[in-house]
């Protein structure tokens, strides 16, 4: 991962080449993970709804009906569906890091998985009986949520977690986050912005983009826009399309990332989707 950091210090002028590059696109694919980008991070994880300046920029774009749009999350499906009630459409949803998948239609499925990446799961649940209340379980992952907790427990229990978890799973290659470098389970282990998760290997928020991109067409105008260090599969997969793509960190502090722009804020992010429905309503 390089330092390509961009800080925009005049988002007008620094975006102008891909503003440009977008109104004439043929076609338009906007691309938001959630946690953390279209909603404010919650201790209580069920109450993080969209941030309301995203939330009524975003409806503007869903009811133009211009671009196609989608939510790439971490979530599984159908803990990330109540929370998107107040979009005005349904865009197209991937959860699970790109394994699980409902369409505009409410088609959906899941990408099967390897019979041992599935009893590690189940093991994985049995050895989490001591902290299954900061557990969530989803359709090819454990995540332990640590949010909210002081220092001491927070270390007491990401040791409770590694001792537990770490025989089961091992770090994916290059990863220098990882606090789990010695094992070699079936599972991946992935850190991530309040806690670690146990992860089905094989998929990833990239491959989700790819498989957008791959559908609204290859001169399609692509935006991800993403917080974590699960969402740099995705930076660089954006960063595959070319000029036509960007990818956006939206983050208050600033980290190695491969997004190629930086945007501080909420705000921020409302004021990119504001203008990006600006550019592809205006008339002719
Ligand atoms: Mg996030």
């Amino acid at each position: 991962m390089r330092q390509g950091t961009l800080r925009v210090e005049k988002p007008g002028e620094q975006l102008d080449p891909f503003f440009s590059c977008l109104g004439d696109a043929p076609s338009r694919a906007l691309i938001l993970d959630y946690d953390g980008t279209i909603a404010p991070f919650c201790e209580n994880r069920d109450e993080a709804r969209p941030h309301s300046a995203v939330l009524g920029a975003l409806n503007s774009i869903l009811g133009g009906e211009h671009s196609h749009v989608s939510i790439v999350s971490g979530r599984a499906i159908n803990d990330l569906v109540p929370l998107i009630s107040d979009l005005l459409l349904r865009p197209d949803l991937w959860g699970s890091h790109g394994w699980e998948r409902m369409r505009v239609d409410g088609s959906r499925g899941v990408f099967s998985i390897p019979e041992s990446a599935r009893e590690s799961l189940l093991l994985a649940r049995d050895r989490a009986s001591g902290f299954i209340d900061r557990c969530e379980v989803k359709p090819v992952s454990l995540a332990v949520h640590w949010r909210g907790l002081g220092c001491d427990e927070r270390n007491a229990l990401r040791t409770e977690v590694r001792n537990a978890w770490g025989v089961l799973s091992h770090s994916p290659a290059g990863d220098r986050h990882s606090e789990n470098n010695d094992a070699s389970g079936v599972l991946e282990w992935h850190a991530f912005d309040g806690g670690v998760e146990l992860r089905v290997p094989g998929r990833d928020k990239g491959d989700a983009v790819r498989g957008i991109v791959d559908e609204v067409g290859p001169d399609a105008v692509v935006a991800y826009a993403g917080d974590d260090q699960t969402d740099e599969d995705a930076f660089a997969e954006v960063g595959r399309v070319g000029v036509r793509g960007i990818s956006i960190l939206v983050r208050r502090e600033l980290r190695e990332t491969c997004a190629k722009v930086w945007l501080e804020s909420h705000e921020e992010l409302a004021k990119f989707l504001t203008r990006w429905n600006k550019v592809c309503t205006k008339k002719p």
